[in-house]
């Protein structure tokens, strides 16, 4: 049998090295990660990827929205406490927020289509736990002075990177700026096993709650991790061997493949660079730190970025397709959020909080204005040239 692969988001590079590491484990008889850390591939792939990231610690569970629960729980945060959110993100990133009991705040992105710090300043009040700013689409967020706000209101930063594996902030990774960092790695993210999540901090309180929420039981395994801190109740998030096993060749791949991306957006760029046009780039907090998935392009009305959908057969997309803003969140917008009303983050505050669909109108405008481009894995140079013709014929 053969599948038609979806050209939007082509990033997925696998073959049979990911095959054979996954033969190796079912062969080794050893698909539980409290094994020896030279067996267990979930301990070797969270050493191999802290020490990618530049942090001292990782740990490895089932998706990205885990890894963002175990990393709110880690920074101790629960029912009363605001932790504020980009209107333009996945939903996972709100749904992370309301899993713990907190309330999910709404900032603005700016034109470089992540969280504005000037917005965050605004929302920020007694009741500001953390802030979640999301690298969107490879782009890194304006690290520098979302660090100086929570540095002098004293409020944790949790770096979502689930879409940014690899890129870097002023020469910092990203997800090692924060006090912790989020990586997914899902289908569509840039490396990828299937499904599972990765949390990474310096911060030792921040890794130990964070193991105990994503495996309650973990203190009674023969070998336990090592806990110094009052056991509390978790759930079960383990990332699973042959997953993880997979997730390592991944990482040895991740190098290869920005430097692809990154080479192959600077070429379509270059070949926009000097046309007369109605839309602009993006523009970038890092342009040297972007994973180079997305070129996105900006248009003066929304009229023109849709005639530009429509007209160019390129697969360009609308940034706020299936879940990604926040006015299609129905369960925030209809303070929903928990399987049970007593465990509602909204029953459990004391504080009344409104949303609205046009809560940020600057988010929603921006969005209707762009439009992205992805780049793709194993395109030619003729390709990227039919590409950026494509984008001037219709440009004219
Ligand atoms: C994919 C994604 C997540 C969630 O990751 P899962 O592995 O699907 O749970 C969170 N935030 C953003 C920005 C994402 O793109």
């Amino acid at each position: 049998m053969s599948y038609e692969k979806e050209e939007v988001y082509d990033m997925y590079v696998m073959d049979k090295k990911e095959i054979e590491a996954i033969s190796e484990v079912i062969t080794s008889t050893h698909l539980d990660r409290y094994i020896d850390g030279t067996y267990s591939q979930t301990s070797l792939f969270e050493k191999e990827f802290a020490n990618k990231i530049g942090v001292n610690h990782a740990l490895a569970v089932n998706s990205g929205t885990s890894a963002l629960i175990c990393g709110l729980v880690g920074m101790e945060i629960g029912p009363g406490d605001e932790v504020i959110i980009p209107g333009y993100t996945y939903v996972a990133t709100a749904l992370a927020v309301l899993a713990v009991g907190a309330i999910p705040i709404i900032a603005e992105i700016d034109e470089t289509l992540t969280i504005d710090p000037i917005d965050i300043k605004k929302k920020i009040t007694k009741q500001t736990k953390a802030i979640i700013p999301v690298h969107m689409c490879g782009l890194p967020c304006n690290m520098y002075a979302i660090m100086q706000l929570a540095k002098k209101y004293r409020i944790r930063v949790l770096e979502d990177v689930a879409q940014a594996c690899g890129g870097s902030y002023q020469g910092q990774m990203l997800g090692s700026i924060g006090d912790a960092g989020m990586f997914s790695l899902n289908h569509y993210k840039i490396i990828s096993c299937g499904e599972g999540g990765i949390l990474t901090t310096n911060n030792k309180l921040i890794q130990q709650r964070a193991m105990l929420q994503h495996d309650g039981g973990c203190i009674y395994e023969r070998k336990p991790p090592e806990i110094n801190i009052p056991i509390f109740a978790g759930w079960n998030f383990r990332m699973s061997e042959i997953l993880s096993a997979v997730a390592r060749v991944q990482v040895n791949r991740l190098d290869g493949i920005l430097s692809e991306l990154r080479l192959q957006k600077s070429t379509i760029i270059q070949g926009l660079i000097n046309i007369n046009t109605n839309f602009k780039l993006v523009p970038s907090n890092d342009s040297d730190g972007d994973c180079g998935t997305t070129i996105f392009l900006m248009f003066d009305s929304d009229v023109s970025a849709d005639a530009f959908k429509t007209y160019s057969n390129i697969n360009a997309w609308s940034p706020d397709y299936s879940g990604h803003v926040y006015s299609d969140w129905i369960q925030l917008m209809e303070k929903r959020g928990s399987h049970h009303n007593s465990y509602n983050s909204f029953t459990l505050s004391e504080k009344y909080y409104e949303y609205s669909k046009d809560m940020c109108p600057r988010t929603l405008s921006l969005l209707k204005r762009t439009v992205g481009i992805s780049t793709a894995i194993g395109r030619n140079g003729d390709e990227i040239n039919i590409l950026v013709d494509k984008i001037m014929d219709i440009s004219k």
